[in-house]
C-alpha cells in the first residue's frame, strides 16, 4: 500500500515520516485538514504489526480528528501521530525527545497530546523539544488528564438524548448501562449517580469495577451489558463494539458513550436507526477531551473548558433533529455538518 491509495488518505495535507537510529524512534505524523486551525491530535505509541498498519491507523485517526474538532466548534484541524513500537519496552527519554524534535520541525502545523501508550509525563519530555504540545498543564484540576471532561460531555450527551427521545429533562430513575469502568466510565458513573440515574457497569478489570461500585454503580456481567434492559447504553471501553452480531441484542433505546469508533461498519448506524435506537455519534459526544486539551493549550480556565463541553448537548440536539427530518443516520448527519464547517470554513474565534 502507498500513502495515496490508502482508503483513509482523503487528501491529507501532510504525511511525515521519521526514523531516528540513535533513539530507535520510528514515527508518522498525519495532518488531514487545517482549514479551521492547526491540527491537534494525540500521539499513539503502539506495537503495530506492520508499517502499513501504522500508516492506515494514523491516517484514519487524523481524518477523524478533523470531524471531531469541527463539530466541537474548536479552531483546530485534524491530525495525529503514531510511534511504532512497544511503549513498555521501547519508550525512552531519548526517543521522546526525538519525537519532540520531529514535531517542532513541522512548525506548528501539528500539535500533539497524549493518547494510548503515552501520558502526561511523556508529553512533558516531548515538550522539552517543542512548544507544540498540549495536555501537560501543571496545576490544573486534573493534572492534564482530559477524561473528566470527556465524561462531562458524555453526561451532557445522555441528557440531550433523553430530552430528545423522552422530552425528559431529568435523569432521575433513568437506567444507564456502562461498558467499561476506566477513567471515563468512572467519572461518568459519579455524574450519573449524582443526577439520580441508576447505573449498571461491566468491566473485565475487577479493580476498576470495584472502584465504580464504590461510586454507587451496580455491577453487571461483561457478557450481559450490551443486552441490558436499560434506557441508555454507554459504551466506554473499546471500539467496534456494535457489529453485525451485537447490533440486534441492544435493548436500550439510546446508545451514547465515550468509546471511539463504536460502529464496526457504517451499516450498523443504519441498523440502529431502523431498530428505532437513537445513536449519539461517538466523535460528537466524546469531544470533551479534545475541548479540554485545547483549553489547556490556550491557557483557558477549567471553567471555560467545562462551559464549552456543555455545547456538545446543543450540537447533538441539532444532529438528532436533522436526522429525524432527513431520515439519514445520526452518524451521517454529523459527518455532513462537520464537512460544512471544515470544507467551507467560517472563522472560529480562538479562546
Ligand atoms: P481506560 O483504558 O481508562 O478504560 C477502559 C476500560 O474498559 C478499562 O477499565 C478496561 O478494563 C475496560 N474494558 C476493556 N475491554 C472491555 C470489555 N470487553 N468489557 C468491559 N470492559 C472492558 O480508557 P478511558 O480513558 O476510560 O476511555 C474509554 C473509551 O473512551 C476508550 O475507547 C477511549 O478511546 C475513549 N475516549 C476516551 C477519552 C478520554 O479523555 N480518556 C476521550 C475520547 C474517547
Amino acid at each position: 500500500m502507498t500513502v495515496f491509495n490508502s482508503p483513509s488518505f482523503d487528501s491529507h495535507e501532510l504525511v511525515a515520516f521519521k526514523e531516528d537510529a540513535r533513539s530507535g524512534l520510528r514515527a508518522i505524523i498525519a495532518v488531514h485538514n487545517t482549514a479551521l486551525g492547526p491540527a491537534l491530535g494525540g500521539c499513539r505509541f503502539y506495537p503495530y504489526g506492520s508499517d502499513e498498519q501504522a500508516l492506515e491507523d494514523v491516517l484514519r485517526l487524523s481524518r477523524g480528528m478533523s470531524y471531531k474538532s469541527a463539530l466541537a466548534g474548536l479552531p483546530l484541524g485534524g491530525g495525529k501521530a503514531v510511534i511504532i513500537g512497544d511503549p513498555a519496552s521501547q519508550k525512552s527519554r531519548q526517543l521522546l525527545l526525538a519525537m519532540g524534535e520531529f514535531i517542532e520541525g513541522l512548525n506548528g502545523q501539528y500539535i500533539t497530546a497524549e493518547d494510548s501508550g503515552t501520558g502526561v509525563a511523556d508529553m512533558k519530555v516531548i515538550g522539552e523539544r517543542t512548544t507544540y504540545v498540549s495536555g501537560v498543564m501543571d496545576g490544573s484540576r486534573f493534572g492534564g488528564d482530559p477524561s473528566p471532561y470527556t465524561a462531562q460531555g458524555v453526561f451532557c450527551g445522555i441528557k440531550a438524548a433523553c430530552a430528545f427521545r423522552h422530552k425528559a429533562n431529568s435523569l432521575k430513575g433513568v437506567r444507564v448501562a456502562i461498558q467499561g469502568a476506566g477513567s471515563v466510565g468512572r467519572h461518568l458513573t459519579a455524574l450519573l449517580v449524582a443526577a439520580g440515574a441508576e447505573v449498571f457497569i461491566a468491566d473485565i478489570n475487577a479493580a476498576n469495577l470495584a472502584l465504580a461500585q464504590a461510586l454507587g454503580a451496580k455491577t453487571v456481567a461483561v457478557a450481559d451489558v450490551l443486552s441490558m434492559d436499560a434506557d441508555v447504553l454507554a459504551p466506554c471501553a473499546m471500539g467496534a463494539v456494535i457489529d453485525e452480531q451485537t447490533v440486534g441484542v441492544i435493548k436500550a433505546g439510546i446508545v451514547a458513550g465515550a468509546a471511539n469508533n463504536q460502529l464496526a461498519q457504517v451499516i450498523q448506524g443504519e441498523q440502529l436507526r431502523q431498530r428505532g435506537i437513537l445513536y449519539a455519534p461517538d466523535f460528537v459526544i466524546n469531544a470533551g477531551g479534545i475541548i479540554d486539551v485545547y483549553y489547556q493549550r490556550a491557557e483557558g480556565s477549567s471553567e471555560k473548558s467545562a462551559a464549552h463541553v456543555e455545547t456538545i448537548a446543543d450540537t447533538l440536539q441539532r444532529i438528532f433533529r436533522r436526522a429525524e427530518h432527513t431520515g439519514e443516520t445520526t452518524a451521517r448527519v454529523a459527518e455532513l455538518l462537520a464537512e460544512e464547517r471544515f470544507l467551507a470554513p467560517v472563522k472560529i474565534a480562538a479562546a
